[in-house]
């Protein structure tokens, strides 16, 4: 018989965090400005230059510590590390190795029905790098320092989990609990939360964990779930082999869903870490601790209790609505607007959730603005349009946040209230189908359907069929 693998996973998470100026100097933090113009003498690494903490980032990474059920460390230090990459101008990351700010938490996560505590071994500050763009065609590389000295946290994981849907289920929850705190927006496709995968396997109903490898470009979680699978095969099949795992760094490619190595993992002696002689420690009092847990904003479990009293919002609802920040905020937020929170609701629930995933959508990647949002559930409401045009032109509001008054009003979409009309396009369409007319006086009730379905072609889909429906009876009784 083949031998059963179990797979052991442990993830290294990156998040930048959602501060305006970087960690060590004010410069600005804002992706995706021109090359180099978000730069200075310290987070390029000039000689001389002196880094100073930003206090942001230390309030942003105590209230990630607390609300993933982690110590804060009282007294904490820098280090450095030192390694030597263009990306890296001083040759050294200001790090924490030491004395991290957050130790020994946990964040619960459920798959299917079971629930699970995956254990937090530690979080640390630290600085992003710049960034190499590799110009092919010109032989040429260049580096960006935009990137420098971005502030990150990194959130290091005990090796507890045991399959893609426990490691994407960690992530999500990491993801919602930073969002809700405001941290940062935890995009993977724009690198603001990213994830190293450590990953080892072991026969089945054996304790010691086997050799790891570490993946890194993981930049969705679709391509996360493809890597895990890959090297749990690889692994898997070297094993059966006979050969050995070797412990190192991989890259994956998910264009041609495979790994390969991209070097020998170092130890921590490799990068010679020592105390930051610039910086201070950071000293953390009982008061500070206290002000941060004072200031936590509503989290997504309390959000979830509220929805479903206040608004009588079903608890799978509640969850889908509360899952993403971003979706939580356009649902108040047009609710507000439009005082329907049901209908709102419906339109997140179903029409968009539909349109997210045919666009291979995140929630935080919708553009529409919550009060297009608010204005097409008052147009259906007020009966101006109805439901199918209402689905057309909401496919226009997603797609590019379309105006829906303006855009009903250009197309002509509004429902024709005019009986008068209504009755002309009735008795025709009665008139021209006898046979759905017998039919349905002899007791087929889909013959009537047909008849509603010929009277909306008819007034190109700009009747109202509940009003339709009600006519034809009246007229064939
Ligand atoms: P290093 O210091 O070499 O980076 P760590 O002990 O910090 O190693 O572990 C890095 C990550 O690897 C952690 O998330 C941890 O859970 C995970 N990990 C450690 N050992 C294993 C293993 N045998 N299999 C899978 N993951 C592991
Ligand atoms: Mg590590
Ligand atoms: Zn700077």
């Amino acid at each position: 018989m083949a031998k059963q693998y179990e797979t052991v996973i442990g993830l290294e998470v990156h998040v930048e965090l959602a501060t305006k100026t970087k960690i060590f100097c004010s410069c600005s933090t804002e992706f995706g400005g021109a090359p180099n113009t978000h730069t200075c003498p310290v987070c390029t690494g000039m000689p001389g230059s002196l880094p100073v903490l930003n206090k942001q980032v230390v309030e942003y990474a105590m209230a990630i510590g607390l609300a993933t059920n982690c110590e804060i460390t009282r007294v904490c230090k820098f280090d450095r590390k030192n390694y030597f990459y263009p990306d890296n101008p001083q040759n050294y990351q200001i790090s924490q190795l030491y004395l991290p700010i957050a130790r020994n938490g946990y964040v619960e996560i459920q798959t299917g029905e079971v629930k699970k505590k995956i254990r937090i071994h530690e979080m640390h500050m630290e600085e992003d790098a710049g960034k190499l763009i590799h110009d092919e065609w010109d032989d040429t590389s260049l580096v960006d320092y935009n990137r420098s000295g971005v502030p990150l946290v990194e959130i290091v994981s005990e090796p507890d989990m045991r399959s893609a849907d426990e490691v994407i289920a960690y992530l999500e929850k990491l993801r919602t609990i930073i969002q809700y705190l405001g941290a940062s927006d935890c995009k993977l496709q724009e690198g603001s939360m990213r994830a190293d995968v450590n990953l080892s396997v072991r026969e089945a109903g054996t304790k010691e964990f086997g050799t790891r490898t570490e993946m890194k470009n993981l930049n969705s979680f679709k391509a996360i779930a493809r890597a895990i699978e890959g090297e749990r095969a690889r692994q898997i099949e070297l094993l059966s082999e006979g050969k050995k795992v070797i412990q190192e760094t991989r890259r994956w490619d998910d264009n041609k869903e495979s790994s390969y190595a991209m070097r020998s993992k170092e130890d921590a002696q490799d990068y010679r870490y020592f105390p930051e002689p610039d910086l201070v420690p950071v000293i953390i009092g009982d008061e500070w601790i206290q002000e941060i847990k004072d200031r936590q904003p509503e989290m997504r479990d309390e959000k979830l209790e509220r929805y479903k009293k206040e608004f009588d919002i079903p608890q799978y609802d509640a969850e889908i609505l509360t899952e993403s920040k971003a979706m939580a905020d356009l649902f108040e937020a047009a609710s507000a607007i439009c005082r329907n929170p049901k209908k709102v609701s419906n339109w997140l629930m179903v029409e968009t959730m539909r349109l997210l995933k045919e666009h291979d959508m995140e929630p935080e990647e919708i553009t529409f603005t919550p009060e297009h949002l608010a204005q097409l559930v008052q147009l259906t409401e007020n009966g101006t349009i109805n439901s199918s045009v209402a689905k057309e032109v909401f496919e226009k509001i997603f797609t590019e946040n379309a105006d829906p008054v303006e855009y009903v009003e250009k197309h002509g979409l509004k429902t024709v209230n005019d009986e008068g009309e209504l009755l002309k396009v009735l008795q025709k369409v009665i008139a021209g189908n006898p046979q759905a007319v017998v039919d349905y006086k002899g007791g087929k009730e889909k013959a009537l359907g047909a008849l509603v379905g010929q009277t909306m072609k008819a007034m190109k889909g700009k009747a109202d069929p509940g009003m339709v429906n009600k006519k034809l009876r009246e007229l064939l009784k």
